[in-house]
Formats: structure tokens, C-alpha cells, sequence
């Protein structure tokens, strides 16, 4: 079975525009596995949630192909809350991803102000990166390696293997020493040349040890869950990698 494994919903995810009952709904429909994985940005205030509700209302859906996971928002001062959030409550799967450069949301009006060009706005994007997941393991997958594709305000805004190699070589490393999973996050894929870029760093990982990649649409609506995920799937098995999903914070291989 194919598992999209990165999603959000109304009330816990406060950016989203579906409900519970919608993702059940479009889940029968496709058939697949699904893991839901709520914001939890400590110190962007309108990005967490009650992770005791969470369980409390989700809780008694929880099953197999419906999984209970967090997206953990990294940042070097949340470090020790995300930690205490994902040892003391019994998610299925965890996400680390940077949302935040700078101490600015890359959606915050102004954030890219802080950088000259491209190449320097990208530099302090992936050494963020690195600088959160260098001595922090408490995370299955690193969601979205190229989220600041989505908002970058350059001509080309595509994160290309060759032109930032060393930071991406750097942070596929850490995950493939870790025996982590790559998340391959299927926002972009209406976008043939955002697809090609992310081959490159999946066999980039390949090559570096990695082994598993996690596949998520990030839907923050209905009509998205689900997005190009045979697509995902095949690139991931084109570049040697096994898609996988969390349940209990193990790996699976998900099954097609
Ligand atoms: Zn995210
Ligand atoms: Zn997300």
C-alpha cells in the first residue's frame, strides 16, 4: 500500500483548510495509508497544538493505515521542548523541518529581506538545517529539504544538487549515518525541472548510504492528499531508495 505520510488538519494544524471527516473520505477513495502530522512550531504561537487532545480526539481512529505523527518545527531554542514533546507522547512518526532562518518564518512578510541574493538566502537556509540535526536525533525523517523552493523570491528558486552540493552532501551524510529517512514532499511536482532537482539529492543519498525516503503531499486540503505519490514513489525506486513510513517511531517499508 502507498502511504502519504505528510498532512495537516483543522483545529491542531491552525494553517489548514481540512477537516477529519474530509481526509477519511479521500482515503477510501484512493486507498491508501495515511499519517497525519500536525504543526508544532514552538515560538511562531499560532503553529502548535495540544498534543493530549490530539490524541484524545484521533485516538480511536488509529489504526494501521492511519497513523498519529508530528511535524516538528527545528530551530536551536525549540530543541529541548521538541524533544520532551516527542519522548512523552507516543506519536507514530516525526518530521524535523526548518520553517524558520534567521528567527523569521520563510512566509513572513520581509523574511528574504535579510538576505542579499539567492545563493546567500539558500546558504543560511541549509545551514540551518544543518545546524538543527548536527546534534539532534530525535526525528524519523527531514521533511521537505526544498521547502524554501516554494517562497523564494528568485527568477530560479529550484534547490539544485551541483550548485549547493556541499551543504546538501553535509546533511544527506548526518541522515544516512542515522539511518534516518529523506522526505521526497510532492508540493512541488507539478513542476517537472523541482522533480528533476529532487532526483538528484535522492541519488545523491543513495550514494552516501542513505536508504529509506518517506513520501508526503503536505496537504493542508483535501483535494491534495494523495498528490503524485506514484510518481514519488517510482523516483524513489529509480534512485534505489525503499519508501518507508513510522508507526511507533519504527520503520516500514511501505508495500506497493
Ligand atoms: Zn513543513
Ligand atoms: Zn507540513
Amino acid at each position: 500500500m502507498l502511504y502519504d505520510t505528510h498532512m495537516h488538519t483543522i483545529p491542531f494544524s491552525t494553517d489548514s483548510g481540512m477537516v477529519f471527516s474530509e481526509v477519511k473520505k479521500k482515503q477510501k477513495e484512493l486507498g491508501i495509508g495515511l499519517v497525519l502530522t500536525e504543526h508544532m512550531d514552538y515560538g511562531f504561537p499560532p503553529f502548535s497544538f495540544d498534543p493530549h487532545k490530539y490524541f484524545e480526539t484521533y485516538g480511536p481512529y488509529r489504526s494501521e493505515t492511519l497513523l498519529l505523527g508530528v511535524e516538528t518545527g527545528f530551530t536551536v531554542s525549540a530543541r529541548e521542548m521538541n524533544r520532551s514533546l516527542v519522548r512523552s507522547h507516543p506519536f507514530d512518526m516525526v518530521i524535523g523541518s526548518v520553517h524558520a532562518v534567521g528567527g523569521l518564518d520563510l512566509y513572513e512578510d520581509g523574511c528574504f529581506d535579510q538576505f542579499t541574493d539567492k545563493e546567500d538566502a539558500f546558504c543560511a537556509y541549509l545551514e540551518t538545517i544543518i545546524e538543527n540535526i548536527r546534534d539532534y536525533e530525535d526525528f524519523d525523517t527531514l521533511g521537505h529539504m526544498d521547502y524554501i523552493c516554494r517562497i523564494a523570491p528568485y527568477p530560479d528558486p529550484l534547490l539544485r544538487y551541483c550548485e549547493y552540493s556541499d551543504f546538501i552532501d553535509t546533511i544527506l551524510r548526518i541522515l544516512a549515518g542515522r539511518e534516518q529517512s529523506l522526505e521526497i514532499n510532492t508540493r512541488l511536482f507539478a513542476d517537472a525541472r523541482a522533480v528533476a532537482a529532487l532526483e538528484e539529492i535522492c541519488r545523491r543519498f543513495k550514494d552516501l548510504g542513505g536508504r529509506t525516503v518517506t513520501v508526503g503531499s503536505d496537504a493542508h486540503r483535501p483535494e491534495v492528499i494523495g498528490n503524485h505519490l506514484q510518481t514519488a514513489y517510482d523516483l524513489a525506486r529509480t534512485c534505489g531508495l525503499t519508501p518507508v513510513y513510522y508507526k511507533e517511531r519504527k520503520l516500514h517499508p511501505a508495500i506497493q
